[in-house]
């Protein structure tokens, strides 16, 4: 158990879970404006951040962190404008364009497949010395 303080309203609460920052009444208050503006947007296409901001009572920032976060894509006509970081193309949800994202991807399994190739080679050092180090050798031959 540890405590936290609630980064909404503040107030101190006690988690033997990863918490995303609010306490049971926050979190839940959270969830259930996601799933209103889910719906909200799902009802209404083509409606901007701002709109359905108002319309569900919570602020603009929230919404467009929602759709960055990939919790919804907003609808091809909408006026609120994601661009990717990379290309600059105009995009409804993410941060990067459908070609951008799978470049950024692809790069990020070479680097963990890199990383564990390097881990591997330092394992291979330490076998003769090192029973940790030959363990996790023989994992991965399991996988
Ligand atoms: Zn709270
Ligand atoms: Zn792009």
């Amino acid at each position: 158990m540890s405590i936290y303080t609630c980064k909404k309203c503040g107030k101190q609460y006690e988690s033997n879970r990863l918490t995303d920052g609010y306490c049971d009444e926050c979190s839940a208050e959270y969830r259930d404006k996601y799933h209103q503006v889910r719906e909200y947007l799902w009802q209404h296409p083509g409606i901007t951040a701002s709109e359905i901001a108002k319309a569900c009572d919570c602020n603009i920032g929230q919404v467009m962190k929602w759709v960055k976060e990939d919790r919804f894509m907003l609808s091809e006509d909408s006026r609120v404008s994601l661009y990717c970081e990379i290309c600059g193309t105009k995009i409804l949800s993410g941060i990067y364009c459908p070609s951008c994202r799978a470049e950024v991807e692809k790069r990020e399994k070479d680097e963990a497949k890199n990383a564990r190739i390097r881990q591997h080679t330092q394992n291979m050092h330490g076998t003769s010395t090192e029973r940790s180090g030959h363990d996790d050798g023989q994992m991965r031959f399991l996988h």
